[in-house]
Formats: C-alpha cells, structure tokens, sequence
C-alpha cells in the first residue's frame, strides 16, 4: 500500500499518483471584497469533483449516445461502458457475481426503490438516528430510539426484529453517520438480522467516500449510495443486493427500457425480468453513471489506507482544535473514541448556527453547513443530550457541520480553529 508522502493544496499526493478534486484553487469573495482560497468543509452534503472523474466524462463525451437502445457505433460504445460501470460497482462494493447493481438518482432515491420492492407485510426496524432518506421510505416502520452504544444498537435491533411480526423483516441502517460521523457495527448488525431470519439495508451514502466497503464480507442484503457525495457530478446513485424482491416487483417506474412487450389494447405488457432493466426506465443518467463509476475506480486504484491516514490525521487535528476552542461542544452519540469519518458536528455556546456558519463563509471564505442535516430526530436527540450534560447549550436547535476529504488539508482546518477562536473571542 503507498503510504502518504504529502497532504497538498489540492489533494492527496502518493507516490505513484496523485488524487486531486476540480476546483481546489478557486477563491471566494469575502464581504469586505477581497478573496481568498475557499476552504470547503462541506463534503458531507456534496463533495468535489475528483479530476479522474473530470477526465472520464471528458473522454466518454464524444461517445454521449443513448444506451440499450442504438445500433450505432457511438451507443455501442456508451452501452458498453455503462454496463461495465455496473461492474465496477458490483466490485467497489465487493458484491457477490449475481449481485443486483440498479443505478438511481441518488441514495434517497435508492432507499425508495427499495421500500416500493418490499414484499406486501414487511417489517422494517430502523433507528432514529437516520438520514431523513433512509428514516421516511417505509410503511410498516418500527422506530427505534437512538442507542446508547454500539453494543447497544445491537441488542435493541435483536429485541425488535425478534418481536416483529411473522413474515419478511428488514433491518435498516447508516454505515456513517452524517451528523457525527461515526461508524457503526455493521458486521454485528447483519448477524443479528440474519439470525432473526431478516436482511439488513445499509445506507453507505457517508461510509463509501471515505472507507472501503465489503458487502460480501459483511453479510450486507442491500447497499445505497449516491455519486455526488463520492466526488462525482449529481444525479446518479446505487441500489445494490439481492435480487429476488427487486424481480418480483412492480417497475419502479414504468415505461420504455422495463417493458419488454406492449400489446396494441389493454393493459397487456410484459415487464422486463431483470432489476436492472425492470427499474431503470426511461433514458437513464448515462454520464453521472460513468462518472461514479470512475470515482470507484480512483478511489480503489489508490488504496485505502492512505486515504483513511490522510483523514484521520485531519481529523485527529479538527476534534482536538475543536476541543480547546472556549464554548464549542461537539456532538457525539457514542464514547468520543468511537472510530469516525471526516464528519464533525458542533454547537457554539452564545451562537446560533446560522451566523456561524454565515460569519465563517462571509468573513474567512470557510463553507459549512448548519442545520439539522435531514436527520431531524437524531440532531435534537443529541442536542437535547448536551444540554442535560455539563455543557449548557442555551437552547440550540442547530447545528454546525464540518466535512472534509480528498481536497482537503492542515491548513484548511488550522484556519477554521483559528477562525472558530477569533469569533468565540468576540463580545456578543
Ligand atoms: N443518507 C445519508 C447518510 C446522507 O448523508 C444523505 C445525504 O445527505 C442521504 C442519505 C441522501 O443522499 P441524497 O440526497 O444523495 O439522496
């Protein structure tokens, strides 16, 4: 495995290659006027383009033809390299051979693929500490509260799946948090929902960009991603696991590519028996496909563990700057050692989030985000938990969110420390 010989400007440097997000460079006005190189601290919500990314769109755009359905070269050649994207995914994931790999929208798209191909009386557990995307889908919902610890989450997944009621049951969950960032037992999960007979959906929306993931290796039915969070462009995402229920629902949407025969009258037609076919209607996202499918491959191509060293140094150096900053408490559900991806929420004592969040775009070209960053539950669960601890947190509602990746650097987060201690020092 390279090991990381430099953190640059731009990227992570190897020794064989580099990986370098578009747009590292540019800079942001300020509201006096001057600009200054933007420190983007927003990757959870989307993150930049890889320019390997960059570079396959550019090659794949003189081919840009409808695929499945032209005899000409150009569609030939489109059809072929969407199709192969499937495969890269299918190993990305480390998915079995005859793995499903249907390609959506994006991960809430994919969680609501997955909800429309339920069996009619399935049983769904799922914890409130989800992404609206991955809490909302389901009709026979069983909600459950946060988990105290890892331990926890899977005794209380045990307890409610062997409750449930006689037929299909399914257990969803995040892989990382995209409030906290923290990473849960996902290996202890599937063991629990398969010894209750059930299956286990993960939502990896915030797991795949910044560890590896093995579906095969960890007993996982279903996984769900999207590609604008996986440095490429938006609109393409990914419904991948079992087949059986995909095959024997209804398209999720219905029209050309998922029928295979019409007839003249009637509402005599044939679907196609294939997920991918069967849910994939209509002309799909043939450059966001091949995009995510080429963040994969640089992803995988450059190994693992110098991205996860990359990251962890950061944010090693983020958690413990954050923590002499005077008023500043992060959110955590569980032991603050719990290992996390580049994800940090926090509160500022005496700010709301907002104009923090606006004072660090408007006066030092920082990007953030705050909120309750569609995770509405969990984010009042863990306020609601600092305010009943020491720290007092005057009312919050919510949040402050700092995400990083690839692009990301020392400076960055030494200029958000210093920024976050500059506007804590203020008279308010
Ligand atoms: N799940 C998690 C954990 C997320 O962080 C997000 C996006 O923020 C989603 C699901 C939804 O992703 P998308 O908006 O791409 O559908």
């Amino acid at each position: 495995t390279p090991d990381v010989t430099r953190s640059g400007q731009h990227g992570v440097r190897f020794p064989d290659r580099e990986l370098r997000v578009v747009g590292a460079d540019v800079t942001v006005p300020l509201n006096d006027g001057r600009r200054v190189p933007y420190a983007n601290f927003d990757y959870a919500a989307s993150a930049p383009c890889l320019e390997a990314v960059h570079e396959a769109i550019t090659r794949a755009l003189p081919y840009y033809s409808s695929v499945h359905r032209g005899a000409g070269y150009a569609s030939q050649v489109t059809t072929a390299a969407y199709e192969k994207a499937r495969g890269t995914v299918r190993s990305f994931l480390g998915a079995w051979r005859r793995a499903s790999v249907v390609f959506t929208r994006n991960t809430t798209d994919a969680m609501n693929l997955l909800a429309h191909a339920l069996p009619a009386g399935t049983t769904v557990v799922v914890f409130e500490t989800e992404h609206h995307a991955t809490l909302l889908p389901w009709k026979n919902v069983v909600r459950l509260p946060a988990p105290a610890s890892p331990l926890e989450a899977v005794a209380a997944a045990d307890r409610a799946l062997a409750q449930a009621p006689t037929g299909p049951r399914l257990l969803v969950v995040t892989a990382a948090s995209n409030v906290t960032g923290e990473l849960w037992p996902l290996r202890e999960l599937a063991e629990t929902a398969h010894r209750n007979g059930a299956r286990i959906a993960v939502d990896a929306a915030q797991h795949v960009p910044h560890r590896p993931l093995d579906m095969t290796a960890l007993g996982l039915d279903y996984v769900a991603f999207s590609g604008h969070k996986l440095y490429a462009p938006f609109g393409a995402g990914v419904l991948a696991g079992r087949s059986d229920w995909l095959r024997a629902a209804d398209p999720y949407l219905k029209g050309g590519g998922a029928s295979a025969s019409v007839e003249d009258r009637g509402d005599t037609t044939r679907w196609q028996a294939e997920p991918e076919a069967r849910h994939e209607a209509g002309t799909p996202n043939v450059l966001g496909v091949i995009a995510l499918a080429a963040a994969c491959e640089a992803l995988a191509a450059t190994g693992w563990d110098s991205l996860v060293e990359h990251e962890e140094r950061l944010l090693t150096r983020l958690r413990s700057g954050l923590a002499r900053v005077p008023g500043v408490r992060e959110l955590t559900l569980w032991d603050e050692r719990h290992p996390r991806v580049g994800i940090v929420s926090f509160t500022v004592e005496g700010w709301n989030a907002r104009d923090v969040a606006l004072t660090l775009s408007g006066e030092y070209g920082i990007g953030v985000r705050d909120g309750k960053f569609c995770a509405h539950p969990f984010v009042r669960h863990l306020l609601a938990s600092a305010e009943n601890g020491e720290g007092c947190q005057d009312g919050q509602s919510t949040a402050v969110r700092a995400s990083f990746g690839i692009g990301s650097t020392e400076e960055h987060v030494d200029r958000l420390l210093a920024a976050l201690t500059r506007l804590t020092s203020e008279p308010r």
